[in-house]
């Protein structure tokens, strides 16, 4: 597709960042180009037509969510970072590399009960920020209808560590 090729072409790689030994994809590019946004974005919207929420993880996730929420015409909901909402708040922990971080959504103000989400985020690695961020929807009685990323680095298996919705990536590699 259009999309994957403009991820291909534009995407660019870092070796040793943010540590040694890890190969880091920066999609600043693909993002940064009229025609990679447009293209990603309409392919991310593709995956969930009938979505009635769209959701982004911290941070390059909402600009995704945005974007795909005004294409969609649904509200757009950003899943923060640990201890940037007011509270109360959904709370999920997930392991990374060293230690542990956690993802949180509003507790109130939102009703969540019963919403189609199509959850968004940049990159699926390891797994665990898609698997958490989709654990919060669920305890909120949402429903994660799709999730869909930008780049899967499939070597990783971050796809294993997820639950029952489909799974879309724009480039697999
Ligand atoms: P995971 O939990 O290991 O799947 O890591 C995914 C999270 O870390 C996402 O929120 C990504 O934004 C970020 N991430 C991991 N690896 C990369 C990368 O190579 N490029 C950009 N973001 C990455």
């Amino acid at each position: 597709t259009k999309a994957a090729e403009l991820v291909e072409r534009l995407t660019r790689w870092r070796d040793d960042f943010p540590t040694p030994g890890v190969r880091f994809a920066d999609l600043t590019p693909v993002f940064a180009d009229p025609e990679g946004f447009r293209a990603v974005i309409d392919c991310l919207a593709a995956c969930a037509p009938d979505a009635d929420l769209v959701a982004g993880v911290d941070a390059r996730g909402f600009l995704l969510g945005a974007g795909v929420a005004a294409t969609l015409g649904t509200g757009v909901l950003a899943v923060r970072k640990a201890g940037k909402l007011p509270p109360p708040v959904l709370t999920r922990e997930y392991s990374l590399e060293y230690g542990t971080a956690a993802l949180e959504i509003p507790g109130d103000g939102v009703d969540l009960a019963g919403r189609r989400v199509l959850l968004l985020d940049d990159v699926l690695a390891t797994g665990g920020t898609l698997a958490a961020a989709a654990e919060l929807f669920r305890a909120a009685g949402a429903e994660v209808v799709s999730a869909a990323v930008v780049l899967e680095l499939s070597f990783l298996e971050g796809r294993s560590r997820q639950g029952d919705y489909p799974l879309t990536s724009v480039v697999r590699i």
